[in-house]
């Protein structure tokens, strides 16, 4: 009788506290886990117990945790390690799984036999079969540059660029936001408008993709779509980009673009004093530059200017300045002797900026007036720089023909 008792009260306590934890009541069959001995009940409300040899999914009073209601923390790895450890598996399992991602490169759960069942399909469960959460769409490649269209969760699209060089080196061009608000007047992104910022894990996950498809990671640069210090995620990104155990990527690997933000050059300045800083500058004139983008209206080139000259200061870094060669607009002799004198007139600090002239790459976005400068214009003006001892550099492009180059990112699978 007191056994019955006992049992009666067991049964009581166990099913309780899985129907709050669980938040919901349920008619299906409940499994709850009590060290190695599984009970169950099943629909007629008889009791099963059976000895589970395998390690048990189970949160404190044996409750099965919901990993898909574990609050996003800034990563799914972050995610990952939490739900793990609310099902009761060792840490170790966490150690494996991320073995499995990061060194044995399995693209999808199931196929992490290393793991418990139970473990793998409450993770598919939870994050999708595939371990990268981006679906490629179209997939086009030109020489030296690979062009990918991915669709996020919610139909949203978003393009990156893998570049090869003949020695090996892969580097890969990433987006930091769907579209871009900043109507840049010569960037293709810039016409989309802003949709959204993309999530830490969806820019981290444009590089798992390439990385889970065998692909080195050399470095990685900001410079898709989107204006990444217009989006706080970016910094979670950073985060797991250089975490040792998850990609590992050196700071010195990875270079932001900004059109000047200023918060943003601060907070890189004082978190990832490593990371390469490009600043997309285009003109030495306020007016002329307000013209070309609009953001100068907020952020003032020579505020812009006195942030620069704090990051350099603080890092001893090389920065570079990104200059579009437009024909008959910014690619005067006067442009370029303005050009000499703003970072000459930066002191000391003048010999860490480093000029790099970019051929504009045509977009059936933006307007007809832009074209690129022809050869002679760009030689006088890297000629002018470099008589004023300043670094500069005329940049090779890639991929323009299909679309991948600077500023013709489009995300339109017909681009
Ligand atoms: N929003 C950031 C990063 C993305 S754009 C930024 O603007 O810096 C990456 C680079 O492409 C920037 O230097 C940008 O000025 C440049 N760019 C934009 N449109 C371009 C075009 N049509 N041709 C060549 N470069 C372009
Ligand atoms: Fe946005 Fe950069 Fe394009 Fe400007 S150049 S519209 S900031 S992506």
């Amino acid at each position: 009788m007191i056994k019955r008792m006992m049992m009666a009260l067991c049964i009581f306590v166990c099913t309780f506290t899985l129907v709050a934890c669980s938040g919901q009541q349920t008619n299906e069959p409940l499994t709850l886990g009590v060290n190695a001995i599984k009970t169950e009940i099943d629909k007629e409300n008889k009791i099963i117990t059976t000895k589970d040899s395998e390690e048990k999914g189970v949160l404190g009073n044996d409750c099965l945790i919901d990993c898909s209601k574990i609050p996003m923390i800034y990563s799914k790895y972050e995610v990952m390690k939490r739900c793990i450890s609310g099902m009761n598996f060792p840490d170790y399992r966490y150690e494996q799984l991320i073995k499995m991602i990061f060194a044995q490169h399995i693209p999808d759960f199931h196929s992490m036999y290393m793991l418990p069942e139970r473990l793998r399909s409450n993770l598919a469960e939870t994050f999708g079969t595939s371990v990268c959460g981006l679906v490629p769409v179209t997939h086009r490649a030109s020489g030296q540059a690979d062009k990918v269209l991915f669709q996020l969760k919610d139909g949203n699209c978003v393009e990156t660029v893998n570049l090869h060089y003949k020695k090996g080196w892969e580097s890969f061009c990433v987006s930091s936001q769907c579209g871009c608000g900043f109507g840049c007047k010569f960037c293709a992104t810039g016409a989309i408008g802003h949709k959204r910022n993309m999530t830490a894990d969806e820019i981290t996950d444009q590089i798992l993709y390439f990385y889970l498809a065998g692909h080195q990671i050399n470095s990685v640069s900001f410079m898709g779509m989107g204006e990444p210090f217009a989006n706080p995620n970016l910094f979670d990104a950073l985060k797991i980009l250089t975490n040792p155990s998850l990609f590992g990527l050196s700071q010195r690997r990875i270079t932001i673009s900004t059109i000047g933000m200023i918060p943003g050059i601060k907070r890189l300045t004082r978190d990832f004093p490593q990371v390469n800083l490009a600043f997309s500058l285009h003109s030495p004139f306020e007016k002329q530059r307000s013209e070309l983008m609009p953001i100068n209206q907020t952020y003032p080139l020579h505020k812009v200017m006195d942030a620069l000259d704090a990051h350099v200061a603080n890092t001893k870094r090389r920065l570079f300045l990104a200059y579009i060669m437009l024909g008959g607009i910014n690619d005067s002799a006067e442009h370029a002797k303005a050009l000499a004198h703003l970072i000459l007139s930066r002191g000391a600090l003048s010999y860490l900026y480093h000029v790099d002239l970019i051929p504009y790459n045509a977009t059936d976005k933006t307007a007809r007036k832009f074209t690129a400068s022809n050869h002679e214009a760009i030689k006088n003006f890297s000629d002018i720089l470099h008589s004023n001892r300043i670094s500069v550099a005329i940049r090779m492009q890639f991929g323009s023909d299909i679309g991948a180059g600077c500023g013709q990112l489009y995300a339109d699978e017909r681009d």
